[in-house]
């Protein structure tokens, strides 16, 4: 290893920029089994996902050539940030005494505080490209929503984001953040849909959730001509966008002459995860590289660690195609921890089939212990993390930590998501005491599993 880099941060220069998006697909041994039509129970035609998506994109969906061009129009608004800081957490070794290195990508740096900024602008460019003049998408935290809201800016469309009403309360300034940059964003759900007035009828005090805006916002996509919808994580052309993350983030190691024992991201819909860590899974596919990777998902909402590997749908309605994925049920609720951008009840199929075949790990932390790490953190490095993004600080700490133990000098990386300048909220519930450990009820996770779509063998 090189002694000589004694630095905190390794920079690129903007025409470091990559050129290119990673595609897994090419290098997986086995691929996840196509989606599957809600209406016919068959795999999925390209005319029905054309009726919300362009074909830029479904194209990137399905392609298994391993890279893929980046477009000059989206590179130059990627030029605004990127690319982004590597860190290495110098003052967090101390405080923990550890002989690992742990090194971070810092993804905060981008306008909308997140990594969802990168697949946002891919997105909006593709569509403009087809002829769309307005995007229709849900948000739960507003991560995602804001990440949409500039991107359709800066291509010229018209953006309508559909906010968990518990999130829409509870976090006023998200909101005003997407108006701020021009969209249009509603509480779901709502009664201007049918899939809103089919919860609202059900039970009219709904908070909503991340299930219940899909299901609104694919199904505005589906009935307007010049509207199509977009997804903020999940899918194959979401998780090939954040590969922009990985690919900076290897040239910057190769720089200083590392290389990570473990790889570590937090774990929503898996594009972050995918983001930073399949350009080094490509590495272990097709070289037998010895490197650990490991998803990290809050405990509330343990998917890989204790959902099943089936198909499901990817809302709560059953409007969107059947995904074969590490699920908790689409009609599972997940306790309203502070990590919003954590509460989906699925997980990408990519990520899904790698952790299937052993590929990748997983660990799930209680929300106060992850509170806990990404305060030791902000106080070493002075970053306030997004709560999402300190699941990522949680283990990269304790995998320091179990390194010391053993004694072993292991290189960590972790891709630090985000900024958590619009989450202060739930640190005061932290600080004063008031956040409480929510545990996932084994019975009605039992129920929603038992809900699962009859097809795929099952
Ligand atoms: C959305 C979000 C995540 C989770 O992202 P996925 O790609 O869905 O796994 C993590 N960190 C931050 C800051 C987010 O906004």
């Amino acid at each position: 290893m090189n002694e000589r880099f004694q630095g905190t941060k390794v920079l690129l220069e903007e025409s470091e920029i990559p050129t290119h998006w990673y595609n897994i697909q090419a290098d997986m041994a086995t691929l996840p089994p196509p989606p599957l039509s809600p209406a016919t129970g068959q795999p999925v035609t390209p005319d029905e996902l054309g009726r919300i998506f362009p074909p830029g994109l479904l194209a990137q969906e399905m392609t298994r050539e391993r890279w893929i061009e980046i477009p000059p129009e989206v590179r130059q608004v990627y030029q605004l940030w990127r690319p982004t800081p590597l860190y290495r957490a110098r003052r967090l070794e101390q405080i923990l005494d550890t002989p690992a290195e742990i090194w971070f990508k810092y993804e905060g740096v981008s306008p909308a505080g997140s990594h969802k900024l990168n697949t946002a602008l891919a997105q909006a460019y593709y569509n403009k490209e087809a002829g769309v003049r307005r995007l229709v998408t849900e948000t739960g935290a507003g991560q995602w929503g804001s990440a949409l809201a500039i991107a359709s800016q800066m291509f010229g469309l018209s953006c309508t984001v559909y906010m968990v009403k518990v999130s829409y309360q509870q976090k006023p300034y998200r909101r005003i953040l997407m108006e701020s940059y021009g969209a249009q964003v509603f509480a779901s759900p709502t009664d201007t849909t049918q899939a809103g007035r089919t919860v609202l009828a059900k039970d009219p005090e709904s908070q909503g959730s991340l299930g219940i805006a899909i299901s609104e916002a694919v199904e505005v996509a589906a009935t307007r001509q010049d509207t199509n919808y977009a997804l903020g994580s999940v899918l194959n052309h979401v998780l090939l966008h954040q590969t922009v993350i990985g690919l900076e983030a290897k040239r910057q190691m190769e720089k200083v002459d590392r290389y990570p024992d473990v790889v570590i991201a937090s774990c929503g819909g898996g594009s972050n995860f995918g983001g930073i860590a399949f350009p080094f899974v490509a590495d272990k596919l097709t070289q037998g590289r010895k490197l650990e990777v490991l998803a990290v998902e809050p405990a509330a909402c343990p998917t890989l660690t204790r959902g099943r590997w089936a198909y499901d749908y990817g809302d709560t309605v059953g409007l969107t195609p059947m995904l074969q994925m590490y699920t908790l049920g689409h009609d599972f609720m997940p306790p309203s921890i502070h990590a919003g951008g954590l509460r989906y009840h699925g997980d990408s199929p990519l990520v899904s089939q790698l952790y299937h075949d052993g590929v990748i790990g997983a660990r799930a932390y209680p929300q106060r212990a992850v509170f806990e790490a990404g305060l030791t953190f902000a106080r070493a490095e002075g970053i306030l993390p997004a709560p999402e993004s300190a699941h990522a600080i949680r283990a990269a700490i304790d995998v320091a930590l179990e390194a010391k133990a053993q004694g072993q000098r292991k290189v960590i990386l972790f891709n630090l998501s985000g900024h958590g300048h619009f989450d202060l909220a739930a640190y005061a519930e932290f600080l004063e005491g008031r956040l409480a450990d929510d545990t996932l009820d084994e019975a009605a996770l039992a129920q929603h599993l038992a809900a699962l779509p009859n097809v795929g063998g099952r």
